[in-house]
């Protein structure tokens, strides 16, 4: 029998993407998968119905259905409670789960029975690049906040001369240079603005030179496992907020990445160093889902103090929903061949890949760091959900999506 995926329309309130675009499912057909895809799934990325049916994809309008005769479920966003309801034991579900978002909602999927298998849990490692989906929302997201900058900014980002004058080009801060940090640098630096950038690890020095942009030094080395920037200590991140100020105050926008997996984002921008730039200065907040890197950050929305605009954006990767989800879908394509072989079910449980992104399964939380926040949140190990939240943030471990978009309001049950 035919390993069966199905792909539901996403329904968090702002969601665009789908997690497989039709493209994708001609490779699964190819290889003995039958894919279900809900009616309507792909509209938001303009990916029609019609295209999936020709890739070879069976329609189905009914989500009950849909969800009732798949092995495997395959999403963007992690599931809602009426989504978990309609699991059902030992289904597969495959998608950013951000598990230490909501404990609730592992809770509920452990007890539902489900093996939840989350995105961002999957290792960095080279075999597994192409389906780091970290990597590639986080690219879209770097690219659409630079765009966000230029466009909130009331100067051009170019240098131009004219007969009317030469206008001097944009100066812009980055700080934070993983991957959404480098795709803003690369974007800024596309749209002549001439780019600083900052981070904690020093292996990022020369990938910022390398696109052109000068490199902001602490000279602290705060590399962690993994490629991950560890937490500063008290005085390091005072030396820090001293050593960005001017750079802070000399900018005309500022873009905002800086994150340490499970932890909060740190705080890079202080009220008075908002007050401190120019009138008609930008900062985008990439970091805005996990906290924010900017003290006036609200998260999800734009403010102003003294003249400058602050961006606090959490659906950026939706904004460029047709790569975002075409780079998505090639990411759980591929995680798929994984799980499925041959046309059958049959998931690798011992592949590093694989072992890293186990949830829950067989009513367990497998992934250490969320089952012992759940159980300190009071969540028996074996039933009933904890309250949401609590306890949640050193649950991550690694499973950060802060600069991915990934997060949002979800749509009222
Ligand atoms: P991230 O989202 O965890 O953090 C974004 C950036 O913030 C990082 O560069 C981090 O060093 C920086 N940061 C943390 N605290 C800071 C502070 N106080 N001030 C300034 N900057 C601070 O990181 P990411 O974008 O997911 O990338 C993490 C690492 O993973 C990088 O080293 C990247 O090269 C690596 N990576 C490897 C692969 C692979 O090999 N397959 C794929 C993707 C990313």
């Amino acid at each position: 029998m035919s390993a069966s995926v199905a792909v539901p329309a996403e329904v968090a309130r702002g969601e665009r993407r789908v997690a497989l675009v039709p493209a994708a499912v001609v490779k699964l057909a190819a290889r003995g998968i039958e894919v279900a895809v809900e009616a309507g799934a792909g509209r938001g990325s303009y990916f029609a119905d019609d295209d999936y049916a020709q890739a070879g994809a069976a329609l189905v309008a009914s989500t009950a259905e849909l969800w009732a005769q798949a092995e495997v479920v395959v999403k963007v966003r992690p599931p809602l409670p009426t989504e978990i309801e309609l699991s059902h034991p030992g289904q597969l579900l495959v998608g950013f789960m951000e598990p230490a978002r909501d404990l609730g909602r592992v809770a509920r999927l452990r007890d539902g029975g489900v093996t939840a298998l989350a995105m961002e849990l999957l290792p960095r490692v080279t075999r597994a690049q192409s389906m780091d989906a970290l990597t590639s929302q986080a690219s879209v997201a770097g690219y659409r906040a630079a765009l966000m900058a230029a466009s909130g900014l009331a100067r051009f980002f170019p240098m131009l001369t004219t007969p009317a004058g030469t206008i001097r080009p944009a100066r812009v801060l980055v700080l934070g240079a993983g991957v959404a940090g480098l795709q803003a640098i690369a974007t800024s630096r596309r749209l002549g603005a001439v780019v600083e950038a900052y981070d904690v690890r020093p292996a990022a020095k020369e990938q910022v030179e390398s696109l052109g942009a000068k490199f902001v030094s602490l000279g602290v080395d705060a590399s962690a496992s993994g490629g991950y920037a560890r937490e500063l200590t008290a005085d390091e991140h005072e030396l820090e907020r001293k050593l960005i100020a001017d750079h802070v105050a000399a900018s005309d926008a500022v873009i905002t990445t800086a994150a340490i997996p499970g932890r909060r984002a740190p705080l890079l921008v202080s009220a008075a160093m908002v007050e401190a730039m120019k009138p008609g200065a930008v900062l985008v907040d990439l970091a805005a889902e996990g906290g924010g890197n900017c003290e006036l950050t609200s998260p999800g929305e734009t403010v102003e103090h003294g003249g400058v605009t602050i961006f606090g954006p959490l659906d950026l990767p939706s904004l460029l929903a047709v790569n975002a989800s075409e780079t998505y879908a090639r990411n759980i394509s591929d995680f798929l061949g994984l799980l499925i072989h041959d046309g059958e079910l049959s998931p690798a449980w011992d592949d590093e890949i694989v072992a890293a992104s186990v949830l829950t399964r067989d009513g367990r939380i497998v992934h250490e760091a969320t089952r012992a926040a759940v159980e300190a949140a009071g969540g028996p190990p074996g039933g009933g959900p904890p309250d949401a939240d609590s306890g949640a943030r050193d649950a991550d471990n690694g499973a950060r999506d802060v600069q991915t978009g990934t997060r949002g309001q979800e749509a009222p049950e």
